[in-house]
């Protein structure tokens, strides 16, 4: 292997390694369903996770899931053929969340949003249903930026995405280990391990939604300018100084 995709994949390594410390991700006795949906940050992350096993110092299981959408020509052949070499138990669910779209969905109305809610409920379905308390989100740096700038610029809120969360249903708890991986990385890496990326078929398969789009395309330009951005946008979510900002409950309890 070339020397520049040694150092990427340890890069990549060394940075969900961290993210596993920082949030404790991982413990033992975890069974973790990891969601692949055939897309280059899921292969990503269920081979680091995969890696990480072997070396870990701790049991723990993982099961990879994929959520068949029902999109006309999704492949989830390639997919399978992955699963079934990396040597990873897995899961291919069947789904009819086409069709509940497109009969559902009000006009105008974000297509991803709704798909995206289908596949979350399902995929909490399938953690309790294979008795996972985890549940692997592919989530990146670029995404947890991203997000942050979103819900700034039009949403009039200070967040972005929780590394660990326990999600609503109260049983699963969603963790994102590629949290401190670049968008950038991913990408090069996926291609350098040949990963077999497949096309969900939606109909807004690869166009990012406008506002995203928008949030990614100032970043670009920005970067000219200001080259650690992303890294220093990351870096403020984990540097929060609750005094300095204007929620009354923040600044009640800080009293
Ligand atoms: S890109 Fe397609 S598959 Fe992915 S969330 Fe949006 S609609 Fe669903």
């Amino acid at each position: 292997m070339p020397r520049s995709e040694i150092n990427r994949s340890n890069r990549i390594k060394r940075a969900v390694g961290r993210a596993v410390a920082d949030f404790n991700l991982i413990e033992e006795g975890d069974r973790i369903m990891v969601a692949v949906s055939g897309g280059k940050d899921s292969y990503t992350m269920l081979q680091q996770l995969q890696l990480l096993r072997k070396r870990a110092p701790i049991g723990y299981e993982l099961l990879a899931v994929t959520i068949d959408s029902g999109y006309p020509g999704f492949r989830t052949d390639i997919i399978r053929e992955y699963l079934q070499e990396s040597g990873v138990p897995f899961h291919i669910e069947p789904t009819e969340h086409y069709q509940i779209i497109e009969a559902k969905r009000r006009p105008g109305s974000s297509y991803c949003s709704f798909c995206a809610r289908l596949k979350r409920g399902t995929l909490y379905g399938l953690a309790q249903r294979f008795g996972c308390n985890k549940l692997a989100l592919g989530h990146h740096r670029d995404d947890f930026v991203e997000t942050l700038l979103l819900n700034q610029f039009y949403v009039g809120s200070l967040k972005a995405m929780a590394p660990r969360m326990l999600a609503d249903n109260g049983h699963t708890t969603v963790i994102r280990p590629l949290v401190y991986v670049a968008e950038e990385e991913i990408i090069a890496f996926a291609r350098e391990q040949k990963f077999p990326v497949v096309c969900c078929r939606c109909p807004v398969c690869g166009v990012a939604d406008m506002k995203r789009k928008r949030i990614k395309g100032l970043l670009k330009e920005l970067e000219q300018e200001i080259p650690f951005i992303k890294q220093s946008l990351l870096s403020a979510l984990g540097n929060v100084h609750p005094r300095h900002l204007l929620d009354p409950l923040l600044v009640k309890r800080d009293g």
